[in-house]
């Protein structure tokens, strides 16, 4: 079977420049969403216990109650407690979801600064507080997130605006409601770069720990490591002469005579087809021949084990779409390997 291997020195490369910039292990949020951003959740969430890392962000409960053990704090962007548990923080979304968590539930509060996606305005903080408070929900926090901060516009600057007032007004309405003191956050991984001076509570950084951060010129990413590469295993070779045609539609034609394998890794496993129409070649320049079968493709190349990619900004940039696409899209059977 195809399989990855993760690079924990890469990882932990990746950390050190995190933790630079956040002053702080204890203010880094590892985001672990989506398993991990294809690399696998409990791998990843074991990595970054052994570095020290406390806290960690999910989608799910589920996602939440599967690393509970190797972490203090975890905030669940999209869901509603299925347990009780004291680690787990919950997000609203909305002034409309308040009431159906659960009494007692640890909250954090999200705002909506401008992306327009998820969250409540700074209009409605007032009801907001209201409603958590009547529901009997624990406020811990308030946070936003930047819809542009990987791109040199103005947005990110104003969404930083907008969010600071409204930690002034949230603040002021904490000790008026008698909630406890608020924690608060709003970087990302671009976001966290272009922050000189960071003063927040924590930062939630997915992608630049992966090592996949892409950002404009101007903010150099090139310190970060890829920790992921996927390697597949030969499943038949052989020998085709010039004018052959490989795979489905017979759509790989082969300009001279030359050795074809065939290895155990298709769009099933999460790789693009969108990746063969654009002349594939793997990292060692092994040419994709042919379109992408559901559990196989066809390389030129004789290699046993072949190495399909180690940076999925690369692979990204054949299938016309960002590393976060090709990283997800890795299933969860595939094997991961640490080392
Ligand atoms: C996915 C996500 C992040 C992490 O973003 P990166 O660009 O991968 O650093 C942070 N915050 C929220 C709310 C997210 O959904």
């Amino acid at each position: 079977m195809a399989y990855i291997i993760l690079n924990k020195n890469n990882f932990f490369n990746n950390l050190d420049i995190i933790a630079n910039r956040t002053k702080s292990v204890d203010k880094i949020a590892l985001v672990l969403k989506d398993n991990a951003y294809g690399h696998g959740l409990l791998e990843m969430a074991s990595m970054a216990h052994e570095y020290g890392i406390k806290k960690a962000v999910v989608r799910t409960s589920d996602e939440a109650q599967r690393v509970e053990n190797y972490f203090e704090y975890i905030l669940a962007l999209a869901d509603i407690p299925t347990t009780k548990s004291d680690k787990i923080r919950y997000t609203i979304n909305d002034l409309t979801s308040i009431e159906k968590f659960p009494k007692g539930t640890k909250v954090e509060l999200k705002m909506d600064t401008g992306m327009h996606r998820n969250g409540i305005y700074e209009c409605e903080l007032e009801e907001a507080f209201l409603r958590i408070k009547n529901a009997e929900l624990v406020l811990e926090g308030i946070f936003t997130h930047h819809g542009s901060a990987d791109e040199l516009t103005s947005e990110w600057f104003w969404q930083k605006k907008n969010f600071g007032k409204i930690k002034e007004k949230a603040q002021k309405l904490s000790l008026e409601f008698g909630f406890k003191t608020l924690r608060f956050h709003s970087s990302n991984s671009a976001a966290l770069l272009r922050e000189s001076n960071f003063d927040e509570d924590m930062a939630r950084v997915g992608i630049a720990a992966y090592g996949c951060l892409e950002l404009p010129d101007a903010l150099s990413t090139r310190e970060f490591k890829p920790i992921l590469s996927l390697y597949a295993k030969k499943l038949s070779q052989r020998t085709l002469h010039e004018g052959s045609r490989v795979g489905y539609g017979g759509e790989g034609v082969l300009m001279q005579e030359s050795v074809v394998s065939n290895y155990d890794f298709g769009y099933g496993d999460g790789f693009l087809r969108i990746c063969a129409q654009n002349g594939y070649k793997t990292p060692q320049d092994a040419p994709l021949v042919g379109r992408i079968s559901m559990d196989n493709s066809s390389f030129i190349s004789t290699q046993e084990e072949l190495l399909i990619f180690d940076d999925a900004r690369v692979m990204a940039s054949y299938a016309k779409t960002i590393s976060y696409e090709v990283l997800t899209s890795l299933k969860a059977h595939l094997k991961r390997v640490v080392i």
